[in-house]
């Protein structure tokens, strides 16, 4: 028996069923009824919580919907593995992450205090240290999280909205000048 949530590896939460954690447990939950979802069977709607008026919006939110948990299940993952002391870490990931918790606690130029520590960590701190270090600070930053309240529609929108200019610049650049 496994005592590891099979999507993320943590050991550091319950697991309710299915060898999921009690984080990742829910959105998988989340995301294979959403998968189901079809306009044109009414039955699998019926924990749809996004709008089912038209065809074209619908598709464009569910895909923004299911995107919107694999990204929430891959930093469960992603995270786990550098708490677990499992990856190599770089002195710019942890820069970056002193710089995305300096930012969340308040720092008046977070930027510019942050700005080539990356050096200074890379030469003080062999893999190990770094490694050991960038995992308290990802426990540090899931700590100042707020409570996640599940999808709501404005960050569906937004979702589909970026995925949308993210296409039209794509496209942008494939253009010949
Ligand atoms: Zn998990």
């Amino acid at each position: 028996m496994t005592d590891k949530c099979v999507n993320c590896g943590t050991t550091r939460f319950p697991l309710p069923a299915r060898n999921l954690c009690s984080r990742c447990y829910p959105l998988v939950l989340k995301k294979e009824s959403a998968q189901e979802w079809d306009m044109s069977q009414p039955d699998t709607l019926a924990k749809c919580d996004i709008p089912t008026v038209d065809p074209v919006r619908f598709s464009e939110l569910k895909g923004a919907y299911l995107e919107i948990i694999e990204d929430r299940l891959d930093i469960f993952r992603f995270r786990e593995t550098f708490i677990n002391g499992g990856a190599d870490v770089d002195g710019i990931t942890i820069e970056r992450q002193l710089l995305r918790i300096a930012e969340k606690a308040g720092a008046k130029d977070a930027v510019t205090l942050t700005h080539g520590w990356k050096g200074r960590i890379d030469d003080s701190m062999d893999a190990n240290a770094r490694s050991c270090l960038y995992g308290m600070l990802c426990m540090v930053e899931e700590e100042m999280e707020k409570p996640w309240k599940g999808l709501h529609l404005g960050e569906l929108f937004e979702h589909v909205r970026q995925s949308t200019e993210l296409e039209k610049a794509q496209q942008r650049a494939e253009e010949p000048l």
